[in-house]
């Protein structure tokens, strides 16, 4: 056979791989009308299903394709029946996502066009569209000009980017790392222990600062830390603060550390990943005061922006040190450098990725900003009413949340068994989903209120689940 011949025979096969426009527009209606479907079946669904996966764990790609027809039931069995439902507003655990319909829309214009949204030379316009939203994050915050960014699959991503930053345009490096400290309290999320670890800052001193009663960091006692180390001739260089932690939504108090970061020449971040979009809400502006005088900080659109999970954003006060982390050179790059806006990938660890931009960028444009703002002010709203209401039920809660995130216990006289049988019988129900956690040694339920499809009625149904579950567990 020539080689043409065999480049003919191939071909036939290969060109199946582009779908033409009738099977297009079929199994576009077919997704479609599964997702409609689904969307609809979940208003009366559970919210957490603890059932069998039966046929995905068989399957395994044949060398000829299948239906979507069968392939979308296995979806729907054994991927869309079990577990969370975020697409419920009964997800009240962790910090919940819920992924707006009209981001899943942004996601297919992405995909299908599948703009190269690393380099500025290969799509302008799909960088700028990027650019363009963390300038708008920026904006927000608070955040100078000069500021520059990278979405990120996620906050964790994003605070690995953020202190690989701090850390090399603080010059930390192996013959300094033992003699730089670095500032958090208990409540920091384990991804900035993951992103220590990844950047060999596990080496540096760790402080734990102690936290006032509603679980924020102690500014008087970072700044007499910060002396002390000092004294020691340690190198004090970050500062971690968290806009809205994640067991209690605590905000630490940002103007007070920046004033002892400013005074002492450290580098302060703040991992918002669940909390500093709130700051979009007129209402509750005001608790983020001293975010922008920050010098990184981190926040998830797929948290508190509503989108579908893989949605992340870091910010860089001093864009140029951002850039001057992550750029690198190389030659097969060569055609791409001298662009006017920089490109994601010299502000970032990825260099090919999903062009994530158009998945926030499509959404705030077609609904405006007013129907995020009112959504962020009634989860906070409703989280209020959930604490006010469980707390008036006899239930031990934490302190009124800052944000959307709040817990309850049965009183101190009990165990922690009593709670931990609650929050089995709450699981059962599985109406609507808690998660639990220890503080302070410590079972606590938590209700966290971060969906965009939870509302009073939903609330009302969590109440409902809790006073019903009381009543067995105290049976028992
Ligand atoms: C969720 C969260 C993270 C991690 O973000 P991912 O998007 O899950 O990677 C970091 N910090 C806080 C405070 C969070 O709530």
């Amino acid at each position: 056979m020539s080689l043409e011949e065999q480049i003919r025979n191939v071909e036939r096969e290969a060109r199946q791989l582009d779908t033409g426009l009738e099977d297009r527009r079929h199994l576009a209606s077919l997704a479609t009308t599964y997702v409609d479907d689904f969307i609809e079946r979940s208003k009366s669904l559970r919210t957490f299903v603890d059932a069998p996966i039966e046929h995905l764990k068989k399957m395994m790609p044949g060398e000829t394709g299948e239906r979507l027809e069968h392939l979308l039931d296995v979806i729907d069995r054994d991927v869309n029946l079990n577990g969370i439902n975020p697409t419920t507003g009964g997800h009240l655990g962790y910090v919940p996502g819920s992924g707006i319909w009209t981001s899943a829309i942004a996601d297919f214009l992405a995909a299908a066009t599948n703009r190269y949204s690393g380099v500025s030379y290969s799509s302008p316009g799909a960088v700028a569209m990027e650019n363009q939203m963390i300038r708008w994050l920026c904006n927000i915050t608070g955040y100078p000009a000069k500021a520059h960014g990278n979405l990120t699959s996620g906050g964790s991503i994003a605070n690995l980017t953020a202190l690989q930053t701090a850390r090399d345009q603080s010059g930390i490096n192996s013959s300094n790392i033992r003699s730089s400290a670095i500032y958090f309290t208990e409540q920091v999320h384990h991804s900035v222990h993951k992103a220590f670890h990844t950047l060999g800052l596990h080496e540096a001193v760790l402080r734990t600062v102690p936290m006032t009663d509603r679980f924020r960091m102690d500014a008087t006692a970072l700044r007499a830390m910060v002396a002390n180390d000092i004294r020691q001739g340690l190198r004090p260089f970050l500062v971690i603060g968290s806009a809205g932690t994640t067991d209690t939504g605590a905000i630490d108090p940002l103007d007070e550390i920046a004033d002892v970061c400013e005074a002492n020449n450290i580098w302060f971040h703040v991992d918002g990943a669940y909390g500093a979009l709130f700051i979009l809400s007129d209402e509750l502006k005001p608790k983020f005061k001293g975010i922008e005088r920050s010098d990184s900080v981190i926040m998830d659109p797929h948290k508190s922006l509503f989108m579908p999970y893989g949605t992340g954003a870091v910010l860089i006060r001093e864009g140029e040190k951002l850039l001057r982390t992550f750029s690198h050179q190389a030659s097969y790059m060569q055609d791409t450098y001298g662009m006017e806006d920089p490109s994601p990938a010299d502000s970032g660890l990825e260099l090919t990725r999903h062009f994530r931009a158009m998945r926030m960028w499509l959404p705030l444009h077609l609904h405006g900003l007013n129907t995020f703002r009112a959504n962020l002010l009634e989860k906070v709203l409703l989280c209020r009413y959930f604490y006010e209401q469980v707390g008036a039920l006899g239930f031990e809660t934490g302190p009124a949340p800052d944000l959307s995130i709040t817990r309850f216990r049965f009183p101190e006289q009990n165990t922690n068994d009593i709670n931990q049988q609650m929050m089995k019988l709450l699981h059962e129900d599985g109406r609507c989903f808690f998660s639990s956690t220890m503080i302070d040694g410590k079972f606590w339920i938590r209700c966290a209120v971060l969906n965009f499809r939870t509302h009073l009625q939903q609330i009302e149904v969590a109440l409902q689940m809790v006073r019903e579950a009381r009543e067995k567990a105290l049976k028992n």
